[in-house]
């Protein structure tokens, strides 16, 4: 089973992510987390991916996808793979190689995204000041919610109501999966 996960930044994506992984025994992965660990490299890749990510920008489409590809050619995705984070332009649908069965569109308000954000962020991480968070709100709104109509109009998206306990959102996932 492939799956996406798409949605703002605070939809709960990673927290949705994991829980289905959990139940349908399919491993998570997240580029947001891929590229956070790759930003802490000291080579000229991290540093570059780590400018660009402290700024709230996008990392570029292909390198982007070469990184995911080489991830997803582990022997552990070989069943399938619930992915967060990608793809999030039409250039990377456009590149992906790797069909996907289902998308999960976690919605939620861009007020509700900046409320949670601003009460969680810590400024732990390199790209939780509230312009990198407005910056990406922006972003969504441009450039994936093009990715979001694609898949929409392909039939693999599920629209899911990111404003309700977690519990609920879980097993409204798990009926819209048929699982
Ligand atoms: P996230 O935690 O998913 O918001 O990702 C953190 C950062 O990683 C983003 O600001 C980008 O710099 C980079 N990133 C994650 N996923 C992608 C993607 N699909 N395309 C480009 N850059 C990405």
């Amino acid at each position: 089973m492939k799956i996406v996960i798409v949605g703002i930044q605070g939809a709960g994506k990673s927290t949705q992510g994991n829980l289905l992984s959990e139940k349908v025994n399919v491993p998570y992965l997240s580029t947001g987390h891929i590229f956070r660990q790759i930003a802490t490299e000291k080579t000229p890749l991290g540093r570059k991916v780590k400018e660009i990510m402290t700024a709230g920008f996008l990392q570029p489409d292909d390198l982007t996808v070469q990184v995911v590809e080489s991830y997803l050619d582990r022997p552990e995705y070989e069943k399938g793979y619930i992915i967060d984070g990608f793809p999030r332009t039409l250039e990377q649908v456009e590149i992906f190689k790797n069909n996907v069965d289902k998308v999960i569109y976690l919605d939620i308000s861009d007020n509700e995204a900046l409320n949670r954000l601003q009460f969680q962020g810590d400024g732990s991480r390199p790209d939780s000041s509230t312009e990198a968070i407005k910056k990406r709100i922006e972003l969504f709104h441009e450039v994936t919610e093009p990715v979001i109509d694609y898949y929409r109009k392909k039939g693999l998206l599920l629209d899911i109501d990111g404003e309700r306990s977690i519990e609920e959102i879980h097993k409204d996932i798990l009926e819209k999966l048929g699982k």
